[in-house]
């Protein structure tokens, strides 16, 4: 596959130098495939639906075909993938998809593990070692940290602000050897992030280390995370006569979103051929996006902080690959977007348990309060003309193309739930006097020793540090 970028559709490039690069350093950037091409009929039409891995296997030959022979990308699936993807019906037109049960419990795991094997695979014939770089405000550094903790020639330093982010957070970070060294910044997220920009600029310092970075823009994080979306599809599109009467019904994705990066991954699964209708991008108050939808005006912005943490972001740089995929018309036609705040989130955590009995974390309860207003009169009001205010919570005033299904009762949801609810335990148990029991790989991380090294917010500190470790 030859891939493009977001800003001059005359970039060509392969896929080794789009992962390693992670974003065109020359334009600023995003790659993007110059062309979807579509899973054969005979795999997507098969009566017993494939594994997960089959998904994942036959979805990543289309486009590391050519740079990645197939027994070596098969291996890289088993690698990446050692865990379920399930798909549990909720109520009969809806189903999670639990997408928490990778090594960090979140669904960050699926994207930087393939990255993390890609980079792997390409810099194995380099004799320098690869040094990636990352500053997080929580789940992502530690799913980077994990995927590529034990990996050969590549070394992870992760920067993270001290006592800003949640204990169990900070645990899932600061306890890795070996490869993986996280230093714990006396200062904000914002500082971790500029002593990391001004690592890449310095001279002196990529004379010494082949640096590279491993933020959520890589291509090589987004497209794995399409091979769920079209494995749960096909899951339901099979399972729903069974489950609920409906033949062929239309198949939403329900998707929490902060960086759009997930549902941007919808979007490339849906043009490779998988049978999604639509989708809802649910947002928490930081709704760049709804607001976009609904007034056409893209208005990025400093970010707010909610209960679904993950998703605090005020300018999602894969606006600009959505953008570059669609007009604004087709975006209106294929997304319902809403957004809600955090005592919409509390409800949709309680609401959940008491209709289905299913504790959901604060991300996936933003998806379910977006669902329920979809189901019940949200989208007849629309229609009928009585758009909500879109500075309240609720559904952005545009209609998809698919919402008469919906109203026909010919719909099913797909619920993506992105991190499990025992990483924010608190907030559920406040929202609904539930405590979500914790899974042994995260009580096994609350037994290790802080292994991070104390830094301050001095750029010369971290310089002198990151180059010492080399010694
Ligand atoms: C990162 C994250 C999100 C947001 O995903 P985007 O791809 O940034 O939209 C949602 N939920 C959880 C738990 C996350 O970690």
């Amino acid at each position: 596959m030859i891939f493009t970028d977001t800003r001059n559709s005359s970039v060509k490039t392969d896929l080794r130098t789009a992962v390693l690069q992670g974003m065109n350093p020359e334009t600023g950037g995003l790659y993007m495939p110059t062309f979807f091409p579509k899973l054969e009929r005979t795999f997507l039409e098969r009566t017993s639906t494939p594994s997960f891995r089959d998904v994942a296997f036959e979805s990543a030959k289309l486009y590391c075909s050519k740079d990645i022979p197939e027994d070596d990308l098969q291996e890289i699936i088993v690698k990446c993938y050692p865990f379920n993807v399930p798909v549990v019906p909720l109520d009969p037109i809806t189903y999670v998809l639990e997408l928490f049960h990778g090594p960090t419990c979140a669904f960050k795991d699926f994207g930087a593990r393939f990255m993390a094997q890609l980079m792997e695979y390409f810099n194995k014939d380099e004799d320098k070692k690869l040094h990636i770089l990352v500053a997080t405000s929580g789940d992502t550094g530690s799913a980077v940290g994990s995927a590529f903790h034990g990996l050969q020639g590549i070394d992870v330093t992760i920067l993270y602000p001290k006592g800003k982010i949640s204990y169990l957070q900070e645990k899932q970070l600061s306890t890795f050897t070996g490869n993986v060294q996280a230093f714990a910044v006396d200062g904000s997220f914002d500082d971790c992030q500029r002593l990391v920009k001004t690592a890449f600029t310095d001279k002196e310092v990529r004379a010494k280390l082949r640096l590279s970075s491993a933020n959520s823009i890589n291509i090589a994080r987004l497209l794995p995370q399409s091979f769920y979306y079209t494995y749960s599809s096909l899951v339901v599109k099979n399972r729903s006569e069974l489950d609920n009467k409906i033949e062929n019904p239309a198949i939403i994705a329900i998707v929490p979103s902060g960086n759009f990066g997930n549902l941007t991954s919808g979007l490339i699964a849906q043009k490779t051929g998988a049978p999604i209708h639509g989708f809802v991008a649910a947002t928490n108050a930081n709704r760049t996006i709804p607001d976009w939808i609904s007034s056409g005006h893209y208005r990025p912005r400093t970010s707010i902080s909610t209960l679904s943490n993950a998703m605090d972001v005020g300018a999602p740089s894969n606006y600009e690959r959505i953008a570059a995929l669609y007009t604004l018309d087709d975006v209106k036609k294929l997304i319902a977007s809403y957004w809600t705040d955090d005592t919409g989130t509390r409800e949709g955590i309680a609401h959940c348990l008491e209709r289905t009995g299913y504790i959901i974390d604060p991300h996936g309860a933003v998806g379910w309060k977006a669902w329920m207003a979809l189901r019940n009169d949200g989208l007849l009001k629309l229609i009928s003309g009585f758009p909500n205010d879109p500075e309240l919570p609720g559904l952005t005033p545009s209609v998809p193309s698919w919402a008469q299904k919906v109203l026909d009762n010919r719909a099913v949801g797909i619920l993506l739930e992105t991190a499990h609810p025992a990483k924010f335990g608190d907030t559920v148990k406040t929202a609904c006097g539930r405590e979500p029991k914790i899974p042994n790989r995260l009580e096994e991380i609350l037994k290790l020793p802080d292994q991070s090294i104390p830094l301050s917010n001095k750029y010369a500190d971290f310089k002198s540090k990151l180059l010492g470790n080399l010694l």
